[in-house]
């Protein structure tokens, strides 16, 4: 049985700066392969305290995974530790250092003696290039003991893992299993709704696995499934996903790595719209989230940002007597502005956002309430008022997600 302890170097953990998500994520997937972990050790840029830690994972576990120090500073002590516990020269690895020179050379700069330091690998080691940075990740047996030697950057981190440590600690386990996922996404479906629609099916199956995640931008469902072969794992995916949207289909969006400001764009493109908006609480994320979209500028035309009630008066000509009877948080408000924001920038569509964002009440309406229009320029209005929980950023965020979600319906 593989007894799988993690550690992670580096002084900022212990001080609290980051957190240790690295130990997180790789206990997930150690524990997807049916691995044990049964310890995290976090342990400071200390060369005798980073020793001391590697001795007692030697004893103790027969698979290590240690992240971070393997970079060019001083303060990166994660190879000699390992050296001073296992006397196991430290050489350089061409392919490594070829990679460190073609980058110096591609930015012009000038190489630190340091550098070639992240090229020095344990002899013997099967050794990670990799993908996305610089220093490669290393695998190797001592005494007994399998050490995993990872980046802390944790994209570099990641990266190597999936290419490289899931398919070894499989041979290492004789598994011949495809783990595949797919990431479902919904909107317009609460997720308590959603989770009561699909109960059943989430108990009841085990292969694949459903688990949905409260996620910041939405519901999203991950399906995980296990077979021997992809063809297998992807049917396998397939008929949960016919199961899943025979009950919630019409809410769902899009798949993986699609968004719904993406969806958002696609739907306006195909029906020739244009849209422009005027922000109030938001204070412009609504056009910061559409123009992460390539390709948004053939249907965004553009935002105001009118925070105050001068702005919204002087540069939206929202009525006075609007402002003064019914506020800036009001429905008659924000169709002023949703209508208006379509004219200034000659769109199809205007949308609109006023609100509290608090954290203290305004016109005497509670923190949370939200007005957001949506203007067609055949005439029409989709107006709607919400109460969204949470604080200050959490209501500016659903108030740019919701945008969004009216956008797509
Ligand atoms: P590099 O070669 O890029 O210098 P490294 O192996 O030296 O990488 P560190 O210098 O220890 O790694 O960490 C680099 C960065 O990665 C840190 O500043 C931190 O942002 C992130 N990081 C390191 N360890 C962790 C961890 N356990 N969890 C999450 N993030 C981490
Ligand atoms: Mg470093």
């Amino acid at each position: 049985e593989l007894q799988a302890e993690i550690i992670a170097v580096g002084t900022e953990l212990l001080l609290g700066q980051i957190a240790n998500t690295n130990a997180q994520w790789l206990s997930e997937q150690l524990a997807n392969q049916g691995v044990n972990t049964y310890h995290h050790t976090v342990v400071g840029d200390n060369l005798q305290r980073v020793r001391e830690t590697f001795e007692m994972a030697q004893k103790r576990s027969n698979i290590v995974i240690v992240t971070g120090g393997l970079g060019p500073t001083e303060d990166d002590l994660t190879r000699e530790a390992f050296q001073q516990l296992s006397t196991i020269p430290l050489v350089e690895h061409e392919p490594s250092m070829c990679k460190i020179r073609a980058y110096f050379e591609k930015q012009q700069a000038v190489m630190t003696p340091n550098n070639p330091k992240q090229a020095r690998v344990f002899e013997g080691a099967t050794v990670w290039m990799n993908p996305v940075g610089m220093a490669p990740g290393m695998k190797l047996t001592y005494d007994g003991c399998t050490w995993v030697f990872l980046p802390g950057v944790p994209k570099e981190m990641k990266a190597l893992v999936r290419e490289y440590m899931i398919p070894s600690i499989q041979k290492l386990l004789g598994k011949k299993e495809i783990i595949k996922s797919v990431l479902l996404k919904f909107t317009g479906i609460g997720e308590s709704k959603l989770e009561h629609e699909l109960q059943d099916i989430i108990h009841e199956q085990t292969n694949p696995t459903i688990a949905p995640l409260a996620q910041e931008e939405g519901i999203v469902i991950r399906l995980t499934a296990k077979s021997d072969s992809l063809q297998k794992a992807d049917q396998l995916l397939q008929e949960t996903k016919v199961k899943i949207f025979s009950r919630v289909g019409q809410y769902a969006y899009g798949e993986d790595h699609e968004t719904l400001e993406g969806k958002v764009v696609d739907l306006l493109l195909a029906k020739q719209y244009t849209v422009a908006a005027a922000e109030s609480l938001t204070g412009g994320a609504f056009a910061e989230k559409i123009t992460t979209v390539p390709g948004s500028s053939n249907v965004f035309q553009g935002s105001m940002v009118t925070y105050t009630n001068t702005a919204k008066q002087n540069t939206l000509h929202v009525p006075k007597e609007i402002l003064e009877t019914n506020g800036a948080v009001s429905e008659e408000c924000a169709e002023a502005m949703a209508k208006q924001a379509a004219a200034k920038f000659s769109s199809t569509i205007g949308i609109a956002f006023t609100g509290v964002a608090g954290p203290t009440e305004m016109e005497g309406k509670l923190v949370g309430t939200v007005y957001i229009s949506i203007y067609n320029d055949n005439g029409t209005f989709v107006t709607r008022k919400f109460l969204f929980p949470g604080d200050r950023n959490a209501i500016r965020r659903k108030t740019v997600l919701k945008g969004f979600e009216l956008l797509y319906q």
